[in-house]
């Protein structure tokens, strides 16, 4: 159940602030040059601003083509059509996830197949990957979930025995890193820059990062109504183009964003490095092959809300990703094959999770108060 606090002190440290990221990195100056230089500009779809952003972006995946999209959601769901999802197939996908992963499959009237997370795990399991095809099934789509690479090496696997397509939903993963090489290397990876994200828009944003030059002049017809010739609709596409004062901004954030994502993990490793066998409290795990970019720093609790309540009244800022579980929300909730139970591990992590403050916007002295103030916290529980 989402947690409700009731305190309202003063907030010593902001969960998220995104005045401050632009402001401390020295950024907001050439956001403002770049918004005003579009704004004068009189082009304001589909011009040079996005060409240059959309190029940035492959070379910063190390992928070649960069498809820039509306939103995130976008992003996925025409990535989806893109490699041959239609309606009533099925495409796999994680059971814990934000809900805009199993919406974008639900948007094509293709259904989510949800795969349960490994052992103490909030990825989606390689090892359970291979029960859940079906001959309808068409697509897998895992999640880089909190900035953690999932194992692709071992769903690709999966993938290629079971001749279905690999479609990554990279929305909170930005300049992570799987066996050395960048989430974004794929064949087809779906990016969100929602404000919040790694690398966020003034407003919404997405792409689709992929190598394969045919996929990629899909996606550009998909996003412009089916058509590269004003008036000659090839297929039928949709209207969700990242417009040039976002693309415009995205340029001139992507050369801070390793920056941002190493300030991020230094605060990480600092956190479970002092937080580590806390009573009631479980920190989360790094497998060895992987670089996350830290996008949520997650706890475990089953004191959660005690948890969450002490620090708030501490005035630390925490969130939850995600209170309640995918299957269970309205929009999902009543199909037979998911009643309550049905997906343990998405059910209890709903219950458990616990987001700290994260973010280059954070100083030192706030992630210490952070660190204290959750060790105060748990101990209290004893
Ligand atoms: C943010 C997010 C999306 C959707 O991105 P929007 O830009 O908000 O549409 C999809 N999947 C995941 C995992 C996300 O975190």
């Amino acid at each position: 159940m989402r947690g409700t606090v009731a305190t309202t002190r003063p907030v010593r440290v902001p969960f998220f602030d995104l005045r401050a990221l632009h402001r401390t990195s020295g950024v907001q100056d050439e956001i403002d040059a770049a918004v005003l230089r579009v704004s004068r500009s009189g082009r304001y779809l589909l011009g040079p601003e996005l060409e240059t952003f959309e190029a940035a972006f492959a070379a910063y995946c190390e992928n070649t083509h960069c498809v820039a999209t509306g939103s995130g959601l976008a992003a996925v769901e025409l990535a989806l059509r893109a490699v041959g999802v239609d309606a009533g197939d099925e495409v796999i996908v994680p059971s814990h996830t934000f809900i805009g992963t199993w919406l974008a499959v639900s948007a094509i009237g293709a259904r989510p197949v949800p795969v349960e997370p490994g052992d103490g795990s909030f990825l989606l399991d390689p090892d359970r990957l291979a029960a859940a095809v079906t001959p309808r099934t068409r697509a897998v789509l895992p999640v880089h979930l909190y900035g953690h690479p999932v194992d692709l090496t071992a769903i690709a696997a999966v993938a290629d025995r079971h001749g279905i397509a690999l479609v990554e939903d990279a929305a909170q993963a930005h300049g992570a890193r799987h066996r050395g090489r960048r989430v974004g290397a794929g064949p087809a990876v779906a990016f969100s820059f929602y404000p919040g994200k790694n690398l966020g828009a003034l407003g919404n944003g997405g792409a689709v990062v992929t190598h394969d030059a045919a996929l990629a002049d899909r996606l550009r017809l998909l996003r412009n109504y089916g058509s590269r010739e004003k008036y000659v609709h090839e297929l039928r596409g949709t209207n969700s183009r990242l417009d040039e004062i976002q693309a415009a901004v995205l340029a001139a954030k992507l050369p801070h964003l390793d920056e941002w994502n190493r300030r991020r993990r230094g605060i990480a490793e600092r956190y479970s490095r002092e937080l580590a066998g806390l009573p009631g409290v479980v920190t989360p795990d790094v497998s060895p092959w992987a670089e996350p970019v830290w996008h949520q720093y997650v706890l475990r609790s089953t004191a959660r809300e005690v948890l969450r309540n002490r620090l708030a009244e501490a005035g630390v800022q925490t969130m939850i990703h995600y209170p309640v579980a995918n299957h269970l929300s309205p929009a999902y909730a009543g199909q037979q094959s998911w009643p309550a139970g049905a997906l343990p591990r998405a059910e209890r992590l709903a219950d458990e999770v616990l987001s700290l403050p994260m973010g280059p916007h954070l100083s030192d002295e706030a992630v210490e108060t952070v660190i204290h103030e959750v060790r105060a916290a748990a101990l209290a529980l004893g």
